[in-house]
C-alpha cells in the first residue's frame, strides 16, 4: 500500500487539463493502486490523478455500491440524460461542500488497466462521482460550477 499526497486548492495543477494515457506501463498500474489506496485512506468516493499531482486522464471511483472499485483510464461520457441537484465535496477542497447540478444518468467509457475498453452505466450518486472526477481531468473544480458553496465540518461528508 502506498499513499500519495492529495494536493489542495489553490494548487495550479488542479486547474490544468490532464493528458490522455497512450501507453499502459507498469507505472500506470502502480498509479491506479496508489490512487485507490489514497482514496480509501482519505475516505473519499473518487479520486482523479491530478489530485495527486499527476496530469494523466486516470480516475478511480467507489461510491460503496454494487460496482465496487472502478478504475478508468481516458474516461469519456458517451451519453448523458436527466438532471440532479445535490451536495458535493472534494478531497482537494476540505471543509467546503456545494450544490452542483449534474446529469442523472450517464454512459461512460474508458480503458481498464489492461487496455480493454469497457462501459459503465451510472445513475444517481455514481453518475455524480464520475462527472466530478472527469471534471478534474479538465481542470474544473466543483466550486466553479456549484449553485451554492458552503462550509461543512470535515467529518462525515462524502468527498471526491
Ligand atoms: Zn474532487
Amino acid at each position: 500500500m502506498a499513499l500519495r499526497i492529495i494536493v489542495h486548492e489553490p494548487d495550479p495543477v488542479l486547474h490544468q487539463v490532464a493528458k490522455e494515457v497512450t501507453k499502459l506501463t507498469p507505472n500506470i498500474h502502480k498509479l491506479l493502486n496508489d490512487m485507490a489506496d489514497t482514496m480509501y485512506h482519505a475516505e473519499g468516493v473518487g479520486l482523479a490523478a491530478p489530485q495527486i499531482g499527476i496530469l494523466k486522464r486516470v480516475i478511480v471511483v467507489d461510491v460503496g455500491d454494487e460496482h465496487g472499485l472502478i478504475e478508468m483510464i481516458n474516461p469519456v461520457i458517451l451519453k448523458a440524460e436527466g438532471e440532479q441537484l445535490g451536495p458535493e465535496g472534494c478531497l482537494s477542497i476540505p471543509g467546503l461542500n456545494g450544490d452542483v447540478r449534474r446529469h442523472q444518468h450517464i454512459t461512460v467509457q474508458g480503458l481498464d488497466r489492461h487496455g480493454n475498453t469497457f462501459t459503465v452505466e451510472a445513475s444517481d450518486f455514481l453518475a455524480r462521482a464520475f462527472q466530478h472526477e472527469i471534471d478534474h481531468l479538465n481542470g474544473i473544480l466543483f466550486t466553479e460550477i456549484a449553485e451554492s458553496v458552503y462550509e461543512v465540518p470535515r467529518e462525515g461528508r462524502k468527498a471526491e
